[in-house]
């Protein structure tokens, strides 16, 4: 299964995508994650990269897209996997999608986690990332209304939306998504769906 998670950031995608890759056993695609770790090793990408990065901006198609299409050719892809953080705009998203149909594949599921904005921002700030200052994370919360969010109209008219309502204990939301995922996968199994 391919499954795409949306939600704003602090919506609490990096926990609950490591339930899901686990309970699915599917790899973890965090562009955030392969960007910091360009950063930490130096590399031209990795300086590039971090200067959006520590505005809050987001990092330019290009250079996602390239990393994202090194990571998606290592054989552990085969089988499927969760995108976490990708895709963060209407291109990201077609460019996904051209990929995926170019293999016979396409985004299974997109998982969208819905959080109040007062309730991102404590998150956020009780996290304490590089990149978490009041600023950055007013800064990206505005990103991702202005980028992201057109994506949850993008998948529904795809038919393949799903909207969790995040603001639960961990193990609530964790369910949720588990009958979401199940829910999906049913249907993508059922005769004629292929
Ligand atoms: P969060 O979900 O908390 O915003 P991420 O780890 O997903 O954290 O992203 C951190 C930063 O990395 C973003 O603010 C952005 O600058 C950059 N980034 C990550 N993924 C993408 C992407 N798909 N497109 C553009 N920039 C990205």
């Amino acid at each position: 299964m391919r499954i795409v998670f949306l939600g704003p950031p602090g919506a609490g995608k990096g926990t609950q995508s490591k339930f899901l890759v686990q309970y699915l056993q599917i790899p973890h695609i965090s562009t955030g994650e392969m960007l910091r770790e360009a950063i930490r090793q130096d590399t031209v990408l990795g300086r590039e990269a971090r200067l959006y990065m520590d505005h809050g901006k987001l990092v330019p198609d290009s250079l996602v897209l390239h990393i994202l299409s090194e990571r998606l050719s290592c054989p552990d892809c085969v089988d499927g996997c969760l995108f976490d953080g990708f895709p963060r705009t209407i291109r990201q998203a077609k460019a996904l999608d051209d990929y995926l149909r170019d293999r016979g594949l396409k985004v299974d599921l997109a998982l969208e986690l819905r959080v109040f904005e007062d309730e991102l921002i404590r998150r956020l700030l009780a996290r304490k990332r590089g990149d978490d200052s009041i600023a950055t994370i007013r800064q990206r919360i505005h990103v991702y209304l202005q980028q992201t969010l057109p994506l949850i109209d993008y998948y529904r008219q795809q038919g393949n939306l799903r909207s969790i309502y995040a603001m639960a204990p961990t193990e609530v939301i964790s369910q949720r998504i588990r009958e979401a995922v199940d829910s999906a996968r049913e249907a993508s199994l059922a005769p004629g769906k292929g």
